[in-house]
């Protein structure tokens, strides 16, 4: 289960432990069952403090296991095999249980410690999301600091009854005491938020205290991260303010044309943007969600941008680097069936439609990438794209032409999602070539349809093109001084990593280049 080079890395990782921890398990006589025994007991080899325990506790889900720290209730507990995606949650679940140290700001421990009240979530997962771990660790460790936190991970794919009962149609889903908490990703702030009422005010009034920024970056894909970097080794004063750290590069999976790198993932791109960001001084504050810029009243003034939870930073530069998000469709149905059997990402979704028959809109590269996936786990995938022809690479055209369970319809223009108040049951769609209304039965739809900029806030503040992109100069400089943009955001042609990191790159440079240029005028924000 574990080969040898993995079982000398924990061997070094569990010398961390400082406590024993009880691996403790619930299982029968199924292969899940005896895969989890396996693998408990190959870590136990690994550390004289961790111990297996075999248990018949009641009420708990089989496969099970529970770890338990030295003197306490097990919090921490997972159904199904944390196996894939999830072996790094494990592994860490196991160093916070034996006491090694949480790499979290001192700040959070102790807010997280103070929140009172009994809180039992439950996370949906698959192991092949790569936002699941996201959601797991952070709701893993939020149990390590507070007794009061308990949460299990299940794996959806084992516990497809309770899945089909809950109809849970998207991972990760996150209920909390036995009510849906949370659908998608979402972050150990926005969780902590969430279930200390009065976090997101004194979150807003840390931020507002703090001093102007040199240059402010708002947005931390690849073009931020470079936008930073760049400023900071100007001697830049430099902070991040992103909704997530990563942007679309979190939800990629396989990266081959990220230059002088023949292959990566996108979480371990994103972990070493940030390991680079981390090694300069910069501010980095994630979690936080630009609503408004307000220019400076006069060049060389400072600019303001307004979070949604009411703080106001400053800066005397600003790039705007806010990425992209899926498109929707816009018709009826979509909004009510996301996460109910509307899905937008393929491989964090596509094993909960195991055997069932879904559709693929949008006949792009990412749409015929995603049919060619879900073919292997669906029973049967229908592609509807608008135009007459697909657009998908003729490789990837060919593959899914081969493909016996995938039909290709074009001209189908879909017009509404169709369901039974719970989950998705169809759609309907009109075939332009004859003008035909037609239906098809389906359990799950998947929207690929391109990218829309993430600009909305800033419409009225700076220019932007028709299709809500940034426009920005060679300098990467925006319609007000000292504001640039830089990324997928703005009207650069081609959305890649590296066009991205480049422009983040040119923008930093440009604003550097402002502010050698144009004398700091003091107190000149617009209130
Ligand atoms: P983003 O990556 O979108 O990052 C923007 C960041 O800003 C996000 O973190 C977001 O949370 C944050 N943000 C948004 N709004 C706000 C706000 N109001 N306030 C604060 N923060 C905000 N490119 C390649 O080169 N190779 C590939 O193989 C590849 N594969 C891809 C696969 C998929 C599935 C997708 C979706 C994209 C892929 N791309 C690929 C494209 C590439 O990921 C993008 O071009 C690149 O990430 C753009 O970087 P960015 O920094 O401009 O924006």
């Amino acid at each position: 289960m574990l080969d040898e080079s993995i079982k000398n890395q924990l061997k070094s990782t569990f010398a961390n432990l400082t406590q024993p921890v009880v691996l403790r398990l619930n299982t029968g006589e199924g292969k899940k069952d005896a895969e989890l025994n396996a693998l408990a007991q190959a870590l136990a080899e690994l550390s004289d403090l961790i111990v297996v325990e075999q248990a018949q506790d009641a009420d708990v889900r089989q496969p099970h296991m529970a770890l338990q720290g030295q003197d306490e209730a097990a919090r921490i507990s997972f159904a199904g095999v944390p196996m894939g995606h999830e072996f790094t949650s494990l592994i860490m679940a196991i160093l916070h249980t034996g006491g090694h140290p949480l790499k979290l700001e001192p700040e959070v421990i102790a807010q997280v410690q103070a929140i009172e009240g009994e809180f039992h979530f439950e996370t949906y997962i698959s192991l092949s999301c790569q936002n699941c771990p996201d959601v797991v660790q952070a709701l893993n460790m939020l149990a390590a600091i507070n007794p009061a936190i308990r949460h299990v991970m299940i794996d959806g794919s084992v516990f497809q009854d309770e899945v089909e009962a809950r109809e849970v149609m998207a991972v990760p889903s996150v209920y909390l005491n036995g009510e849906v908490f949370a659908r998608g990703r979402i972050s150990l702030a926005d969780i902590v938020k969430r279930i200390d009422s009065g976090a997101a005010k004194k979150e807003a009034e840390r931020l507002s205290q703090k001093d102007p920024f040199d240059l402010l970056v708002l947005g931390g894909g690849p073009a931020g991260a470079a936008a930073a970097i760049y400023a900071a080794r100007k001697g830049l004063r430099t902070g991040i303010a992103t909704e997530r750290f990563g942007g679309q590069v979190l939800d990629t999976v396989g990266i081959e044309n990220f230059i002088s790198v023949k292959h990566t993932e996108g979480p371990k791109l994103v972990a070493h943007l940030e390991e680079h960001v981390r090694d300069y001084d910069v501010d980095i504050m994630s979690n936080q969600l630009g609503s408004k810029v307000i220019p400076p009243t006069q060049e060389g003034g400072l600019v303001t941008v307004e979070l949604d939870n009411g703080a106001a930073l400053q800066s005397r530069t600003l790039v705007v680097a806010t990425g992209a998000r899926w498109r929707n469709m816009d018709v009826p149905g979509e909004k009510d069936y996301t996460g109910k059997g509307v899905a937008y990402c393929p491989h964090c979704d596509g094993p909960l439609f195991k055997g069932k028959k879904v559709a693929v809109i949008g006949g792009g590269n990412s749409g015929i990438e995603a049919a060619i996936d879900l073919a292997g786990i669906a029973a049967h995938v229908t592609v509807l794209e608008f135009d007459a022809t697909l657009r998908a690479d003729d490789v990837l055209q060919k593959k899914v032409r081969s493909l016996p369970n995938v039909e290709v319809f074009t001209q189908a223009q879909t017009t509404e999602v169709q369901g039974n108040g719970d989950k998705v049951t169809g759609l309907l769609y009109i075939d332009r070539a004859s003008g035909e209304a037609k239906s098809l039965t389906l359990d799950g739809i998947f929207v690929q349809i391109g990218l829309i900029p993430n600009t909305g806030f800033l419409e009225g503040t700076l220019a932007l093109s028709d299709r809500g992109e940034i426009e920005i100069d060679a300098h990467g400089q925006t319609n007000v001084p000292g504001v640039f943009a830089a990324g997928d955001a703005t009207t650069v042609p081609y959305k890649q990593i590296v066009i991205a990191m480049g422009a983040g790159s040119t923008a930093a440079l440009g604003a550097f280049d402002y502010m050698i240029r144009t004398p700091l005028v003091q107190n000149t924000a617009a209130a």
